[in-house]
């Protein structure tokens, strides 16, 4: 499993929320200044992904232009071009908005926080410990995981 972290311009922000369904550390980063960006890649090892021209390569970090608008084409560009895979240890393990690494909570913990019906039907469920959303395996999940494999192939 290769290991990789993101630094997402902010104009691309779309593609950060999917890395992160993925199980991919991505954060939001401003181009201004651009110096402000770079030391930040290069110090937390992440690999800057861009749709922003000025935003340049360098031999400290990696950079990823995006050619397309088409997110999925851009997701594509990315899984090919850091050879990072969709896998299902992985997806769904961190909070799609605040980046955070979710936690197993216990079924008996979450029943005041969830609808009933999701309650009675739900076994398995997650909380992010930044914003407290509890997570489970409800529809945009499996919209997600129709994304992932038609990205697979
Ligand atoms: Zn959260």
């Amino acid at each position: 499993m290769i290991e990789a972290k993101f630094l997402i311009t902010e104009e691309s922000g779309r593609v950060a929320r999917w890395l992160r369904l993925m199980g991919y550390d991505a954060v939001l980063a401003a181009t201004k200044p651009l110096s402000e960006l770079y030391q930040r890649a290069y110090r937390e090892a992440r690999i800057v992904v861009t749709r922003n021209s000025q935003v340049s390569a360098s031999c400290l970090f990696r950079v990823i232009q995006l050619r397309s608008v088409n997110r999925d084409e851009q997701l594509r560009q990315i899984l090919q071009e850091t050879g990072v895979g969709i896998d299902e240890q992985r997806a769904f393990s961190r909070c799609d908005q605040c980046n955070v690494v979710l936690q197993e909570a216990p079924k008996a913990e979450v029943q005041d926080q969830v609808p009933p019906y999701v309650f009675s039907t739900q076994e398995r469920f997650h909380s992010c410990p930044a914003c407290g959303r509890i997570y489970w395996a409800a529809t945009h999940w499996q919209r997600a995981r129709e994304l992932f494999d038609t990205l697979k192939t």
